[in-house]
């Protein structure tokens, strides 16, 4: 990320023109009126907000009274009609960042900090005891220790195709999730998109938290001439996603349920895909979780054009989480 000291003598994160302005085109069209407050938010890092996570396994009782004290509040509770008491969300409505936990041996750490809206695909996935799930593309990990906060599955599979995403994956596992519980945990090295033939309809719920063009890292390219090159190749990413979603659908069994999330405000990457996969499958159905937007309207902005189908968080004052588009489609019997 390119660095500036800004006026206090603090090193900041440069916004990359050639990407702000390929947005401003975009998203104004997408987003109408609502895209210059969220413009505001992703280019002021000071205004970005971490909702931080506890960890069911080694849980923060003293941090718990720290944050309360602070203001924090936690996120859910008692509000969706799916969320387990044992997923322990807080949040600030004012930017404060908890520091990171250090790795230290053989000690699990007690939370993650995370973009509260990740939480979403998690809780809309409706994960019980003893399920199977997929995590089709799963570094570094944030979403399936997520998973592991609502319930314990009776198999949990998590695959990343990058080598090196999947070491970090593998050691974010080990950092919180104790033995017996990764006993259930299987951890592949696999293109997504062969999934489905290599596992066909094992699952009961599965994943796919997408790569795509991941809007808020992207506008703090440190080398813009990289930052130019993504724009054009942005335009291979549907496809991508659309192939991945092909082989989850493979990999779910009949009644199964699957939830699609990217970080992206693109309608090409969001509702463009589910779409084209609700088009040519006449066994997949959206589920309707516009009932999530609503009872989480305090905490989360939504956008209000251009979702038929699936919700997309959209950053706001007071509100700094997303970009996340949020799709949950069935798998008929
Ligand atoms: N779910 C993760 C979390 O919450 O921590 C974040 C996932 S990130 C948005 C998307 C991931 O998909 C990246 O780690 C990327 O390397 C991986 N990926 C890209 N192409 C893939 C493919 N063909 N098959 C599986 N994973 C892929």
């Amino acid at each position: 990320t390119r660095l500036k000291a800004n006026s206090e003598g603090k090193l900041a994160k440069q916004i990359c023109k050639v990407v702000l302005d390929h947005f401003e085109k975009q998203y104004s069209r997408e987003l109408g009126d609502a895209w210059s407050t969220t413009r505001d938010i992703l280019t002021s890092p000071s205004c970005w907000q971490y909702a931080v996570l506890f960890n069911r396994f080694n849980y923060p009782f003293e941090l718990e009274k720290d944050l309360h004290l602070k203001g924090y509040h936690t996120l859910f509770q008692g509000s969706l009609p799916y969320c387990p008491e044992s997923v322990k969300c807080y949040l600030s409505r004012t930017p404060d960042r908890m520091p990171s936990e250090r790795h230290q041996m053989g000690i699990l750490k007690k939370y993650y900090l995370l973009n509260a809206a990740s939480l979403l695909p998690v809780l809309a996935l409706e994960l019980r005891d003893g399920e199977k799930v997929l995590d089709l593309c799963a570094a570094p990990g944030g979403k399936s220790v997520a998973l592991l906060q609502c319930a314990y599955p009776g198999y949990l599979h998590c695959n990343e195709s990058d080598s090196l995403r999947s070491r970090w994956l593998r050691q974010t596992l080990e950092s919180f999730i104790p033995q017996p519980v990764v006993n259930v945990i299987k951890v592949s090295e696999l293109d997504g998109r062969e999934m489905g033939d290599a596992q066909p309809e094992i699952f009961d719920k599965v994943l796919v938290d997408a790569p795509c063009s991941n809007d808020r890292s992207w506008l703090f390219s440190s080398d813009s001439q990289k930052a130019a090159c993504r724009i054009s190749q942005r335009r291979k990413l549907p496809l991508l996603q659309i192939e991945l979603l092909r082989s989850a659908v493979k990999a779910l069994r009949p009644g199964g349920l699957l939830v699609y999330s990217t970080c992206t405000l693109s309608k090409a990457e969001n509702q463009d895909v589910i779409s084209e996969i609700l088009n040519s499958y006449s066994n997949i159905m959206p589920v309707d979780i516009k009932g999530m937007a609503q009872t989480c309207s305090q905490d989360f902005t939504f956008a209000h054009t251009g979702q038929e189908c699936g919700l997309l968080v959209i950053p706001d004052k007071g509100k700094a989480w997303g970009p996340m588009y949020v799709a949950k489609l069935k798998k008929l019997c």
